[in-house]
């Protein structure tokens, strides 16, 4: 017989969590304004919200912690953060920032000004913030396939060329800061990127004279895509394919709260050492000291041992594993997701399931709600709530897709859990046609409103 699938790893050190009641639910989610992002962890049982800084790390890592070097400049710790880095991704000139959005603060404070243009596929959230905060545009060029959340392709988070060399083309060169590829591309459904498409971006850049930054925060997981289903390269390890991918990277942002597997921590990394050194003085001023940026030393050593484990094959395939599970599940009770499931979640197609709802009153979100009230489930709403409103008109944007994300933290829960997850979107499912209104809002910031909106019952 063939033995069944297990993880490559077992539980040392485990956390209690807390189912609540029905009850209890509706009583904390009306004080959260509906906005789950204002809920006490305490008041979640299973909490998908983000796999960003949730994962658990291994005792590798937290015996790293404890001979993490605290001197305020030239620490161990940034050289062994500095040596992962070149030696995993083949940078040689890195900041450290505590989190990826400072990452890029620190580089657009340096490369962007007013009237910019950076292309993207699908810009992650921060990122299109930062972007259009500082009054440049950030034209999605994703290819159209990703918007079908039906249809099956193998790399759904690709960058369209043609829509890349159109912008490349009519944009003057001098508001061309950079091109923003984003690895795996998280907004599309956590869909990967080919390698194919990476070669061709790349060299678009390079024929209009434009720096690459690949936005990293799961480059790990797209590298695991790769070998799976990129022809040529079965037989390359994870770390091969990712140090091919960033051949053809200038810049790379990273969160490592995802694929480096730590709570929190980031850099920003450069193939130039002139723009290495001009990003510094944003570094100084926001961040910290060079040599550790937004961290400290304990952080930079766990995260120099999660980027070895993130792109160990073993880490990966527990981990997309799992988040294929809990796809199979829901096909079994015939729940439309974005296909194929993604590397760190699954996004539910709120608009098929919810089609009673009107957009104006936040289809994914409504969704949110109901799977919470269920089973005290978190999950986040990827739809029109975080798409914001236009710069210009301030009119809501109500992107194609309404999706509600279940984001599963790496090495944190267990089969079992994805069974409740997928019998409570079930459950919700089968009561879809009874749920008919949404929410509306009553209080937002200009800029990111889906952390702090603040929602009512539409009446
Ligand atoms: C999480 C993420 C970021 C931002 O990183 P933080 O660590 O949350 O600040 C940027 N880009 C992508 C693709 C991400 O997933």
């Amino acid at each position: 017989m063939k033995l069944p699938f297990s993880e490559s790893y077992r539980i040392k050190m485990v956390e209690h969590i807390r189912r609540s009641t029905r009850e209890e639910r509706e009583e904390w989610i009306k004080d959260a304004h509906y906005n789950l992002f204002q809920l006490k962890s305490e008041q979640v049982f299973i909490d998908l919200l983000t796999d960003s800084g949730t994962g658990a790390m291994s005792d590798r890592q937290w015996s790293a912690m404890m001979l993490g070097d605290e001197s305020y400049a030239g620490a161990s710790s940034y050289y062994n953060m500095k040596s992962a880095i070149k030696d995993i991704l083949g940078f040689d000139y890195f900041l450290p920032t505590h989190q990826g959005r400072a990452a890029e603060n620190v580089l657009f404070s340096t490369i962007l000004k007013e009237g910019d243009v950076v292309p993207g596929n699908s810009h992650f959230d921060t990122t299109k913030g930062h972007i259009e905060f500082r009054r440049c545009a950030a034209p999605d060029c994703t290819i159209d396939e990703a918007a079908d959340t039906q249809l099956e392709i193998p790399f759904k988070g690709n960058m369209d060329p043609a829509k890349l060399e159109k912008i490349l083309k009519e944009t003057p060169h001098d508001k061309l800061p950079c091109v923003v590829l984003t690895v795996t591309n998280n907004t599309a459904g956590g869909q990967p990127v080919s390698m194919k498409n990476i070669k061709e971006v790349a060299a678009l850049c390079k024929q209009y004279d434009v720096p690459l930054l690949m936005d990293s925060a799961r480059f790990a997981e797209n590298a695991y895509f790769i070998k799976q289903r990129e022809e040529g390269y079965a037989d390359k390890t994870i770390k091969e394919i990712v140090r091919e991918m960033y051949q053809y990277a200038d810049i790379m942002t990273m969160s490592s709260k995802k694929d480096a597997i730590v709570n929190m921590g980031g850099f920003v990394a450069f193939k130039s050492k002139d723009l290495w050194h001009r990003c510094q003085m944003f570094c100084i001023m926001n961040e910290g000291y060079i040599t550790y940026g937004g961290m400290s030393g304990r952080d930079m050593n766990a995260l120099a041992q999660g980027l070895d484990e993130g792109t160990e094959f073993d880490t990966l395939d527990s981990r997309i594993h799992q988040v294929a599970y809990l796809g199979a599940k829901l096909d079994e009770y015939g729940i439309p997701y974005q296909r194929p499931a993604g590397g760190h979640a699954i996004f539910l197609d709120a608009k098929k399931i919810l089609t009673n709802v009107p957009k104006e009153e936040f289809i994914a979100q409504t969704l949110a709600v109901e799977l919470y009230l269920e089973a005290g489930i978190r999950g986040v709403e990827i739809g029109s709530i975080l798409a914001d409103r236009d710069p210009v008109t301030r009119e809501n944007r109500y992107p194609r897709l309404e999706l509600l994300r279940l984001a599963i933290p790496r090495r944190t829960y267990t089969d079992n859990h994805m069974d409740v997850v997928a019998a409570a979107v079930k459950n919700v499912y089968d009561r879809r046609d009874s749920i008919k209104r949404g929410y509306v809002i009553t209080a937002e910031l200009p800029v990111m409103r889906h952390f702090t909106v603040e929602l009512d019952k539409a009446k």
